[in-house]
């Protein structure tokens, strides 16, 4: 019985072991499960975290980009348009995403460009960083000129997968320079036009010779026939000589003729502020080398004028460098030259050039308008004559007028345009 007794406890506190270990590895799996999933929530979360940042990042690059006033696009190879922001599809005039992203970019490039676009794209996609310019037609057909900075995108491997762009309009830069290089052409045809000056001179040497040539041979013959012994023969050598020569005038006319027609006149609605402002710059050097300083009295709000901008910024340069020659010449101490612009009426524009030098003679004032009068040891005595004609084919008046004390002034008038016709002054450019 003890034995049968002993058992039963020994087999209850086995039971009892096993029920207690099975108990605690249950517990300790509970346990070991919660732990793993808290890990794997914690993973979750921590994931989560990430990916609301990356989204975060992305969203705020995204809001970068499209709120970037410049057009930021990513291209494929082959042209394509893979993404672009709202600056890029108002920069191709594209209305909607779906007008240019999908499509070739070709579409904007002008033909002209387009090897040159290609070229470009070339570069980018063998791995280099590259700046271009180009001409575009947008979809909306408008000329407009183009700088892309691009690069290279790579993917995780390395591989390059897009052409990252950036691309600003620089139309306006663009005719700037096309601005500068017409008016470098203008000066360069208004310089021919002063030269004629100096051509009038050579124009007078040149038919001078041909003229005292036919009145030499003109008088021999006729001292001969006056002679009465003079065979019809002996006349004809000197009547070709005079036929010879009188063509040889005819020649040097004509190419005075040839020179003058290829002057012709480009007239626009010009701001006249502008125009002193440019013949100021022009005059600088000069001024400096002469130790003379202009002074600018520019009335705002000019009505425009019509005028060949050139031929008066070519006026005002010349009453200008007068001006600092004769200061320069008489060694004055003060030398100022003061460039003024007023409206006396509702119809002119008057401009003033004064200057501190040492004036014009009363008895030579009349004078100084006249070709070849000069003053000056190496003048020619034709920018006053050019100036002033030039200022009357503008349909105004150059004066010269010279104060007590000294000093010189010239002023002329320009007639104003009125202001409704200046809505769109390329619209009333005109060339003849
Ligand atoms: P050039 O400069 O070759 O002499 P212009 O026709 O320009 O020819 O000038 C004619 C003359 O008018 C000058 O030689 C000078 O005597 C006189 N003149 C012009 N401008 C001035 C001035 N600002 N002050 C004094 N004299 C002047």
């Amino acid at each position: 019985m003890a034995v049968g007794n002993e058992s039963l406890l020994l087999a209850a506190v086995v039971l009892g072991w096993v029920l207690t270990s099975t108990l605690i590895g249950a517990l300790v799996m509970a346990l070991r499960l919660r732990e793993a999933r808290q890990r794997e929530r914690d993973k979750d979360e921590a994931h989560a975290v990430v990916l609301e940042r990356l989204r975060d990042n992305e969203c705020r690059l995204r809001a970068i980009i499209e709120s970037e006033p410049e057009c930021v696009k990513l291209q494929a190879a082959d042209g394509t348009v893979l993404e672009i922001n709202p600056a890029g599809l108002a920069l191709v005039g594209a209305e909607r995403d779906e007008d240019i992203v999908g499509k070739k970019i070709y579409t904007v490039v002008a033909p002209e460009y387009r090897d040159h676009y290609r070229e470009n794209m070339r570069r980018v996609f063998a791995g280099e960083a590259v700046v271009y310019e180009f001409k575009s037609i947008t979809l909306k057909g408008h000329t407009t000129w183009m700088e892309t900075h691009a690069v290279p995108l790579r993917d995780a491997r390395g591989a390059i997968y897009a052409l990252l762009g950036i691309t600003r309009d620089i139309t306006e830069r663009k005719w700037g320079e096309e601005q500068a290089r017409r008016h470098q052409t203008e000066l360069a045809r208004v310089a021919r036009l002063s030269t004629m000056g100096e051509m009038a001179t050579g124009i007078a040497h040149e038919l001078n010779q041909p003229l005292a040539a036919i009145a030499n041979f003109a008088r021999g013959s006729l001292r001969r026939l006056r002679g009465g012994n003079v065979a019809p023969a002996d006349l004809l050598q000197p009547l070709e000589e005079i036929c010879a020569q009188a063509e040889r005038a005819g020649e040097v006319m004509r190419h005075v003729r040839d020179f003058v027609r290829k002057r012709d006149t480009r007239m626009t609605a010009v701001d006249i502020n502008r125009v002193v402002q440019s013949a100021a710059r022009l005059t600088e050097l000069e001024c400096r080398q002469h130790h003379a300083k202009i002074m600018l009295d520019l009335v705002s709000g000019q009505p425009r004028v019509w005028a060949d901008s050139i031929m008066i910024e070519q006026v005002i340069c010349n009453l200008i460098r007068n001006s600092v020659e004769a200061m320069a010449e008489a060694r004055s101490p003060v030398r100022l030259v003061a460039l003024s612009t007023s409206r006396p009426d509702d119809d002119t524009v008057e401009i003033v050039v004064g200057d501190t030098g040492p004036g014009i003679d009363g008895a030579l004032i009349d004078r100084v308008f006249d070709q070849f009068f000069t003053t000056k040891p190496e003048g020619v005595g034709m920018g006053l004559s050019i100036s002033r004609s030039i200022v009357e084919s503008h349909g105004g008046g150059l004066r010269a007028e010279s104060a007590a004390g000294g000093g010189a002034t010239f002023r002329f008038t320009l007639r104003a345009i009125g202001r409704t016709l200046l809505t769109n002054e390329r619209r009333y450019s005109f060339h003849h």
